[in-house]
């Protein structure tokens, strides 16, 4: 039997492991925040105390933790800890599926590979409702004997595992696909709330546009006004399902990628921008198409003691 170490218990990690659970997998999880260790515990998965008591004797190890900086942390230690590196067995398989940046994800690449460790970059698409569905894209990045070893624990959690190249350009994959995704959710925001204000039906409108060409992945999946998409964090006054701060995070790497590569990305500047006035008003933990409401103008600062989390 195999014995898959899953670090990172959130949002989308917690949803994801159930999935090689039901593959025959044994799956310890561990996470850093008692509320997700808790969270998983309820939904049925063994959690682990420490990453050396989840990664120890491990065959596999998957990641998916915010960003860059608690991948570092993750794989190579800090505190004191030793990280996944440290731990992981001879011959183990580790999968890093967060979105980080590419510079981060070639110091992993090369850390392992100084290991003698197998490691690929597989960061994903598809959003909480695509992991708990197990219909993710896997962009799967690095040496082709890495990535084929790596596969088969991706397939029971994906519609789509798309092997990218070499090191690192599964991230790269990641990075612009959610440039994209993230001028989609302003193009969407705008017309959602135009709509409303020439006295369309909300639910007539999303109608149209899903066969029409204002269709895209976001409308299907994340429409910002509430009641017309199951699932979609409009329906619960924007409890992140992609917050607002991941998405401000991958819009932050796609324009440092941009200013290296000398590529003007205009639109997706402006919805960074967006993001980081949701931010400041004290939501940077709400969903990312909280954005909908700087264009319908009901975005208003939360008390400096709301954000310090003090308010009642
Ligand atoms: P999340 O914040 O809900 O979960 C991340 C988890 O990692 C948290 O529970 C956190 O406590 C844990 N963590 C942080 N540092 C840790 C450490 N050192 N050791 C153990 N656990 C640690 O985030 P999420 O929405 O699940 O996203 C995870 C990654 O997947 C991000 O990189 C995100 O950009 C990407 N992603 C998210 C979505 C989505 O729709 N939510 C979709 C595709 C990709």
């Amino acid at each position: 039997m195999t014995t898959v170490a899953w670090i990172g218990l959130g949002n989308m990690g917690s949803r994801m492991a159930t999935h090689l659970i039901s593959a025959g997998h044994t799956v310890r999880g561990y996470d850093v925040s008692p509320q997700a260790t808790s969270a998983a515990q309820e939904a049925g998965l063994q959690v682990a105390g420490s990453i050396a008591e989840a990664v120890d004797g491990a065959d596999v190890v998957v990641t998916m933790v915010p960003k860059g900086d608690h991948a570092r942390a993750v794989y190579l230690g800090s505190d004191g800890e030793q990280g996944v590196f440290d731990h992981a067995a001879p011959g183990a398989v580790l999968i890093d599926s967060s979105t980080i940046d590419v510079a981060t994800a070639q110091e992993l690449h090369d850390e392992a590979a100084r290991r003698g460790l197998a490691f690929v970059d597989a960061p994903v698409s598809g959003g909480i409702s695509g992991a708990a569905a197990g219909t993710l894209t896997f962009m799967v990045g690095g040496l082709p004997e890495n990535v084929d070893q790596a596969v088969p624990y991706l397939e029971p959690m994906a519609g789509n595992v798309i092997p990218t190249g070499g090191p690192t350009t599964g991230q790269a994959a990641k990075i612009c696909n959610n440039l994209m995704l993230g001028i989609n959710i302003a193009a969407m925001s705008e017309g959602a709330v135009l709509a409303d204000r020439l006295g369309l039906d909300r639910k007539l409108f999303w109608d149209i546009a899903r066969v029409s060409s204002g269709d895209s992945w976001a409308l299907r999946t994340w429409y910002p006004m509430p009641g017309i998409v199951e699932g979609a964090a409009s329906n619960s006054d924007f409890a992140a399902t992609f917050s607002t701060a991941l998405m401000h995070k991958d819009l932050g790497l796609a324009l440092a990628a941009a200013e290296q590569t000398g590529t003007p990305l205009d639109f997706g500047a402006l919805m960074a921008e967006r993001l980081q006035q949701i931010t400041d008003a004290g939501y940077g933990d709400k969903d990312c198409t909280a954005v909908v409401k700087i264009v319908d103008g009901t975005l208003t600062a939360q008390s400096p003691d709301a954000q310090n989390g003090t308010a009642p």
